[in-house]
């Protein structure tokens, strides 16, 4: 690991001027990814503000009936909390379905948000090709194993995918994140926190190097009673997503009034369609009209030597997510 000077910051204020004065910094938090990337000299911050004591940590009602999950509560905090369960169960679901208990009793909302891909190549420099780690180098999963990398989104630079459950959610429920600089605060849908990695894939987010995530605010929702998260991996816990969809329904008499979908495994950033979610609207919620929704959805969808599997297997996940979905589904 490269040596690398500590701050702590008291407020979130303080932690905004002291990366002001420091572009090169790094906010650490929970760690969770950081610390890994830094320990594989992935990561080679000259210098860390530590962020884990200023706050933030509270979730709570929005005057208009959304609810605010601060950036530095504990996915865990999150996922158990009341209101959260009641009102936006698929996001408990999604934070429940990643990492293991340890790492969520760790994990922060706005860290989960800056994970960074879990591409082979990218964790491990003796791979010499990593756009995304060494700009300009290549991508060695395009040629090379690519089992776990995206279908969707992706650019002849990086097939990398996001790892995040949360997210997924989050994406399907249409948060919205805010953020912190000198410059003062502003509001991100989170549909344009995450980039897709063009000719810059060394670029994760459009979140800026000095802004700090005060809160992700989830809208008021319909959907609690029919949405569900569901996620295909490799083993039952503790491993990324292969694919995984979260999907929710908005019904009335019968018919569908609104839905809500993403995916997640497949991209470079939660996937979701406002096209693809209009195509349900008026339906009669059954098989035909889940895979109308998902062929929309999957549309120029590409797979690699490894991973054409996950078209069809997005496709179905999404069929059972939404038949998941029309039923009461306990939260876990
Ligand atoms: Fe690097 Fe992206 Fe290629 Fe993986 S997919 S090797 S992260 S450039």
């Amino acid at each position: 690991m490269q040596p690398f000077d500590y701050q702590r910051a008291d407020d979130p204020q303080a932690a905004v001027d002291a990366i002001a004065k420091a572009p090169h910094a790094r906010f650490l938090a929970g760690g969770t990814n950081l610390v890994d990337l830094m320990k594989q000299s992935v990561e080679k911050p000259s210098q860390l503000i530590d962020i884990d004591r200023i706050g933030l940590t509270k979730i709570e009602e929005l005057p208009d009936g959304g609810l605010r999950l601060g950036a530095l509560a504990r996915n865990s905090d999150t996922a158990d909390h009341p209101l959260v369960r009641q009102r936006y169960p698929m996001l408990a679901q999604a934070i429940y379905s990643g990492a293991s208990p340890q790492l969520r009793n760790r994990a922060t909302n706005g860290g989960n948000l800056l994970q960074r891909t879990r591409c082979y190549y990218f964790y491990e420099p003796a791979f010499a090709q990593c756009n995304k780690r060494k700009p300009g180098s290549g991508c060695g999963a395009i040629e090379g194993y690519n089992r776990i990398h995206a279908i969707l989104g992706a650019s002849p630079d990086c097939i990398a995918t996001h790892p995040s459950d949360m997210c997924v959610a989050l994406a399907a429920l249409g948060a919205q994140v805010r953020a912190r600089s000198e410059r003062g605060e502003r509001t991100i849908p989170f549909s344009e926190f995450h980039r897709l990695p063009g000719s810059h894939p060394e670029i994760d987010t459009n979140l800026r190097l000095d802004e700090l995530i005060l809160s992700i605010d989830l809208p008021t929702s319909p959907y609690a009673e029919h949405s569900v998260y569901v996620k295909v991996r490799d083993r039952a816990s503790y491993a990324f997503a292969l694919v995984s969809a979260a999907a929710a329904l908005e019904l009335d008499h019968g018919a569908i009034r609104s839905a809500r979908m993403a995916l997640g495994g497949v991209a470079h950033k939660p996937w979701r369609s406002e096209k693809a979610e209009a195509l349900l609207v008026g339906k009669t919620p059954g098989r035909e009209a889940w895979l109308a929704a998902a062929n929309e959805l999957l549309a120029g969808a590409k797979g690699y030597e490894h991973n054409a599997f996950k078209i069809a297997m997005a496709r179905q996940t999404i069929v059972r997510a939404f038949t998941l979905a029309l039923g009461k589904v306990e939260q876990t």
